[in-house]
């Protein structure tokens, strides 16, 4: 088994360099409660270090007059380099944010497979050609912004920065990209694997810091020019007047409270494993994490007993040993998640399982949650709880249900157990949500766009439709002749 590191630094500018008035974050297991690692603490003078170079390093061109094909083969190397060093970052991924080791494998193949997925594609974004007669060509230039801006959450850190730092590569963008202070090791991999693959100097920098410090320095900094935030509602409102003031484009990916109806037709064994995985992966830290389910009221006591059951069935301990519940990342989102159980209670919820720290675990474990007697308004039924706790809310008729599943602020994700395809579409094209799963929940990949509606954002990650966040139109008009339709002389 690898080592894990005592001591990260930040990547700028082509080089591993302490915080620059050495400052350091401690980095906690989630498992255990114990410290595992410390990384230096970037604060705004290495935003400004890293942002010059990520200046630089756009201005000399040098990503941007690469044939795309060779860009490409340049972001195939980075995930070969990722590929190899698959097994140390699962062990970081285990050990900082809680994953099973083979969690955190897959964070790392997937995170590699954002890199060939969209090293594949730099070759194929294309302008147009517009007719204009024969006195002109005109003729449109998919564009980098510059310096890219890029701050990631704690759920899935790596798989998130791979996806982001993979795009703005692609397209010829530079990144300064700030970790999250929670949960920053694996982040680190992409450095050490762009400076490995050779990446320019300076194309890509990453750092971690606090938010209301680094983060901040950073969407504010005046020399950036575009802005990819993955995170709460509350961070993206305050990124979002910061880059107001520059009218910085930006990509905003948020929180979720996302829906399931389950209509009376459906195969109710499959809807059950599907919500149960939906939810209490990752215990329940996942954006699009299936928060609600929406049943029949007559199937109520059948799908509740159900899923009690399964939740009931499944092992809560750490990551490395390869339980199903695995940690949430720290003791103020156990502290936040109990809390809004305990309130759910106090306004009239039943929790049919937990509800509760997992007593006799020295780490923050919270018992697979599920919660019935509710009513939409219900403050739980509406907000995303960002851990393995599940409410199921009951319909009388299909308008009724669609209604409850539009009815939060969110619009992340949504789904659909039936077995006629004419009650998938219906409901398909009425849910209100970036991303719509039928009969089974996380159905899709990299190479479907993903983003919210509503407060859960805009812009799209993943899929080819990303790529056109990276990127604005140049329009190029050329006349060229002076009159005569372009008749050579003599
Ligand atoms: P958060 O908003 O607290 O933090 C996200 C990142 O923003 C962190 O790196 C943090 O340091 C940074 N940050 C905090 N304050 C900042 C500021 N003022 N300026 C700049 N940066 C700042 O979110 P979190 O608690 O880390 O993550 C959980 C949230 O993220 C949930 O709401 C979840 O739904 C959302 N999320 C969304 C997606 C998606 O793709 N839609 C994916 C993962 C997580």
């Amino acid at each position: 088994m690898h080592e894990l590191k005592k001591y990260w630094q930040n990547y700028i500018n082509g080089a591993w360099v302490d915080a620059s008035d050495k400052g350091r974050i401690a980095i906690e297991n989630p498992a255990t409660g114990e410290q595992i690692a410390e990384v230096a603490r970037a604060g705004k003078a290495d935003v400004d270090h890293a942002v010059a170079s990520a200046r630089r390093a756009f201005n000399s061109r040098e990503l941007y007059s690469m044939r795309p094909v060779n860009r490409g083969a340049m972001l195939f190397e980075i995930a070969r380099h990722m590929t190899e060093m698959a097994d140390e970052i699962a062990l970081a991924e285990c050990l900082d944010n809680g994953k099973t080791l083979t969690g955190g494998k897959n964070e790392a193949l997937a995170a590699a497979r954002y890199f060939t997925y969209y090293g594949g594609l730099t070759d194929k974004l294309e302008g147009r050609m517009i007719p204009l007669g024969a006195d002109y060509v005109d003729y449109t230039v998919p564009t980098p912004f510059g310096v890219s801006a890029q701050i990631v959450p704690w759920n899935f850190p790596l798989q998130i920065a791979a996806r982001s730092v993979a795009c703005a590569l692609a397209t010829a963008n530079t990144v300064v990209l700030k970790s999250p202070e929670l949960s920053p090791l694996s982040t680190y991999f992409i450095a050490e694997a762009c400076h490995r693959a050779g990446v320019p100097k300076g194309a890509v920098n990453i750092l971690c810091g606090y938010g209301h410090d680094c983060g901040a320095s950073l969407v504010s900094h005046p020399d950036i020019d575009h802005i990819v935030f993955i995170g709460s509602v509350a961070t993206g409102q305050s990124i979002l007047r910061a880059a107001a003031e520059r009218v910085i484009p930006c990509v905003m990916e948020l929180g979720g409270k996302s829906a399931a109806i389950l209509f009376k037709d459906a195969d109710i064994e499959q809807a059950v494993n599907s919500t149960a995985s939906g939810i209490f992966t990752h215990a329940g830290q996942v954006c699009s994490a299936q928060s609600r389910l929406i049943v029949p009221k007559a199937l109520e006591d059948e799908v509740v007993e159900r899923l009690a059951a399964k939740a009931n069935s499944l092992s809560i301990g750490p990551g490395i040993d390869g339980h199903d519940i695995t940690p949430v990342i720290s003791g103020p989102q156990a502290d936040k998640i109990e809390g809004m159980c305990r309130a759910a209670v106090q306004a009239g919820a039943e929790a049919v399982t937990g509800g509760r720290k997992a007593p006799d675990l020295p780490g923050h474990f919270i018992e697979p949650t599920i919660f019935t007697r509710l009513t939409p308004d219900m403050t739980i039924a509406r907000e995303e709880v960002f851990g393995p706790v599940l409410s199921i809310l009951t319909f009388e008729d299909p308008e009724e249900a669609i209604s409850i599943a539009n009815g939060t602020d969110y619009g992340l994700c949504a789904g659909v157990y039936t077995r006629d395809l004419a009650t998938a579409h219906w409901a398909a094209d009425r849910l209100v949500a970036g991303q719509v799963f039928v009969n089974e929940w996380f159905a899709g990949g990299i190479e479907t766009p993903f983003g919210g509606m509503k407060r859960s954002g805009y812009g799209r990650e993943k899929g080819q439709e990303a790529l056109l966040n990276y990127v604005q139109t140049k329009n190029v008009g050329i006349r060229i002749t002076s009159g005569g339709g372009g008749r050579p002389g003599g």
